[in-house]
């Protein structure tokens, strides 16, 4: 089963990605923040990650940038409610970038592809 760790300060979001990401067959944890985000990394091996950027404390680009040091195959998707850090070069490190939606299949299709390539 593909392990999927979900980084999102909001509960209501961490609680949706769980169950439809659960439905979808993968083992699902959540983070809250960007230190329980570092303890799960450290402590579990990830076939995927899903990133909110707007988060208090470290925010998600930056969490990006240590994942990526430490570890620079795990593929990493983006996950925020605005368009404009597309065009952001912090984020060019990401495989991915997907525009918050309450529909997950963009989402969900992101995942799948990320763990073909
Ligand atoms: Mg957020």
């Amino acid at each position: 089963m593909k392990k999927v760790l979900v980084v999102d300060d909001e509960e209501n979001i961490r609680l949706l990605y769980r169950e439809e990401l659960e439905d979808e067959g993968y083992e699902v944890v959540v983070a809250g923040n960007a230190k329980e985000a570092l303890e799960a990394f450290h402590s579990t091996d990830f076939d995927v990650i899903t990133l909110d950027i707007k988060m208090p404390d470290m925010d998600g680009i930056e969490l990006l940038r240590i994942i990526k040091e430490e570890k620079k195959e795990i593929p990493v998707i983006l996950c925020s409610a605005y368009g404009r850090y597309k065009q952001d070069f912090r984020i060019w490190a990401s495989d991915a970038y997907v525009v918050k939606s309450a529909d997950l299949d963009e989402l969900k299709l992101t995942i799948r592809q990320v763990l073909a390539a």
